[in-house]
């Protein structure tokens, strides 16, 4: 372990695995550093010193020009079904720079996106550019906010180097933190090297970084699958309940710890709509907001599929514990859901005709094209105006209905009220928000626009007159939002 003046506390435990998993790579050095953005309230919770962090040492770190001291740098190898289709991948613009151990003996990986290139790198460049970094530190830090898993983002650092994309764009270096970078796709990969001690090292290791209270029972293999089934169940139900949509959730961009990861092409929903897209190559929807719950259960799937050979030594009897586990995710997601959706409008007890009341109000705001958090924002605050939605007999009916039953539950008003405001956001990083927080830093250098809306994303539940205007809908002239990949 080393403890220089920084803070950091690197102690790096991913290079036991066999040489397989990982490829020993440094970063490639940039011409002129310079530091866009640091978190001072990240650096804080990982024991790091901001002072410290501004200096030019540390953005030399930030930026792959120095190597921190006590640290390897290496490169993750994995695979992955994109859009459905099985491909080797690995780090390919990041490296692992290390794992620190934060003051409260959390172990996190601090690695470096847009690094330079691999030897998984294929025909890629290896490099990120400015927008779409500053875009994964925004939107990351929200979901954080948001009480939601996610990888964070400790700093943002300018290479002084174009990168060549449709145009010259500026290049960027991100350094990403997460509880590990273990994902579906690791596991895919370890299951194709064929050699079961391979795959039980990975598990084993996996276990004992994200479930050890599993790590002493004789099926530990199968409660690690229900555990990450059931975490990622959490996760993407909490996705639904803010209009969160990933994107491209291939299984290389599925983690094992239940964090959400890879903010390339991801976006918030605006009008209700399950078949909501923002994604530019997603063109048939695989992504789309409402078939997120049923990705998740097939990259499940894919998953269970790796652990075959560890779940049971035959075969069969290990695919129907599979089949079990993954009929299960099924049933505990829409259980999630129910609860979730429940508790957006104030209610704590179950009754039967719930799905159906709740789908009635989805139904209306998607007829009515109400907006997903203003419509629960409206609800919370108790203002009924400014959404079509409103106005029309349907809604009033459900209205009065929704009333009588807060009114059948043992809680007092108050405590719905208080529920629904700590689960419905007042504010999400609103796309055209996000574009002009982009536009100042990237085109005008200026970092107030994006250090704003930080700030009012930092705080999401609470009610801030003052931050109304971030409620506000692009204009609805305008073109459908695109986000775009591997930019
Ligand atoms: P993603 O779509 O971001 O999940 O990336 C899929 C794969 O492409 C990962 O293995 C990345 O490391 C790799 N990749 C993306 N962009 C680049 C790039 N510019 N150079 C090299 N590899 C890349
Ligand atoms: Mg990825
Ligand atoms: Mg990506």
């Amino acid at each position: 372990m080393t403890n220089n003046k920084t803070g950091w506390n690197f102690d790096t435990s991913y290079d036991r695995l066999p040489e397989s998993f990982y490829s020993r790579t440094k970063p490639t050095p940039v011409k002129l550093p310079k530091l866009a953005i640091v978190n001072g309230s990240l650096a804080t919770s990982l024991g790091l010193n901001i002072e410290d962090l501004k200096r030019e040492d540390s953005i030399a770190e930030f930026a792959g020009n120095q190597i921190p001291e006590g640290t390897e740098p290496l490169a993750q190898a994995y695979a992955g079904h994109q859009f459905g289709h099985f491909t080797m991948l690995g780090d390919g613009r990041a490296v692992l720079l290390g794992e620190h151990v934060n003051p409260k003996g959390e172990r996190l990986d601090i690695q470096l996106k847009g690094s330079g290139r691999t030897p998984y790198s294929r025909g890629g460049d290896g490099r990120a550019t400015l927008g779409p970094m500053l875009r994964e530190y925004i939107i990351s830090e929200a979901m954080h906010a948001l009480n939601i898993p996610t990888t964070r983002s400790l700093a943002v650092v300018t290479t002084g180097e174009d990168v060549i994309r449709e145009t010259l764009l500026p290049g960027a270096v991100l350094t990403r933190i997460a509880k590990s970078h273990i994902r579906v796709g690791t596991f895919q990969y370890a299951a194709s090297l064929r050699t079961v001690d391979e795959l039980r090292s990975l598990a084993d290791y996996t276990i004992n970084r994200h479930y050890p209270e599993i790590e002493d029972e004789n099926n530990k293999y199968l409660l690690f699958l229900q555990a990450v089934i059931k975490r990622q169940a959490e996760l993407i139900t909490k996705w639904q309940l803010v209009g969160f949509i990933h994107g491209v959730m291939n299984t290389d961009n599925m983690t094992i710890s239940g964090e959400t990861i890879d903010y390339g092409p991801c976006a918030f929903m605006d009008v209700y709509n399950p078949e909501t897209v923002f994604s530019s190559i997603d063109r048939q929807g695989r992504y789309a907001y409402g078939n997120q719950p049923y990705i998740g259960g097939w990259n499940l799937a894919r998953f269970a599929e790796t652990l075959l050979p560890l779940l049971h030594e035959d075969e069969e009897q290990a695919v129907k514990m599979a089949q079990t586990e993954i009929e299960n995710y099924t049933e505990l997601y829409k259980q999630n859901w129910l609860n979730g959706m429940r508790a957006k409008l104030g209610i704590f007890n179950e009754e039967a005709e719930d799905e159906a009341f709740i789908n009635e109000l989805l139904g209306m705001m998607q007829k009515h094209r109400a907006d997903f958090t203003n419509t629960f924002r409206a609800l919370t605050l108790d203002k009924r105006e400014g959404l079509d939605l409103f106005g029309t007999p349907e809604f009033t009916k459900w209205y009065e209905s929704w009333q009588a039953r807060l009114e059948r539950q043992q809680e007092p008003k108050e405590s719905s009220m208080e529920l629904m405001k700590n689960t419905n956001p007042m504010v999400i990083p609103r796309n055209h928000r996000v574009e002009e927080a982009l536009d100042a830093a990237v085109k005008n250098g200026d970092y107030s626009v994006m250090e704003r809306l930080l700030d009012v994303l930092s705080k999401p539940y609470a009610h801030v007159p003052e931050n109304d205007d971030f409620c506000k809908l692009p204009d609805p002239t305008g073109q459908p939002y695109r986000t775009f990949c591997g930019t």
